[in-house]
């Protein structure tokens, strides 16, 4: 079973259920490429791009529940497909976030329990830790 709460990308702030989230990313509207995804308060961490920047910047944004289960994780492959280099790493990471049990209050202690030798490196700075491994250090960094 997955929580229903995540950490906000924007106040650092626990969101609680998945109403309350947005998943929001940019698109650049030369190249229709993503970036910058983060999940954050819906309505209140929601941030409005400024007007200098509206001919060439989209913000889309969808509620969180749309990216949850099995048809969301499809939708969020797509995505992976429309991204890049770093950008295209942290989606993947923000895909263990939402998909992988455990992972959202795991990951805060990843780098500390890979220092600790606990953890094999990250792949281009994210972690792909097993489920085992995520029960580990949600027990022993709690
Ligand atoms: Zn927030």
């Amino acid at each position: 079973m997955l929580e229903e709460k995540w950490q906000c990308d924007r106040c650092n702030k626990m969101i609680h259920g998945a109403e309350n989230a947005w998943l929001k990313w940019k698109k650049n509207l030369n190249d229709e490429t993503f970036y910058e995804f983060k999940i954050v308060h819906h309505p209140t961490c929601e941030q409005p791009i400024p007007k200098v920047q509206k001919s060439r910047l989209a913000e889309p944004g969808d509620p969180l529940t749309e990216y949850l289960g099995d048809n969301g994780f499809i939708r969020l492959l797509e995505l992976v497909a429309h991204t890049e280099g770093k950008d295209r790493d942290e989606l993947l990471k923000l895909i263990q976030r939402l998909h992988v049990p455990g992972y959202e209050s795991a990951h805060i202690h990843f780098e500390s329990a890979f220092k600790n030798g606990e953890l094999v490196p990250p792949t281009n700075g994210v972690f792909y830790p097993t489920i085992r491994k995520i029960k580990e250090i949600n027990e022993q960094y709690a």
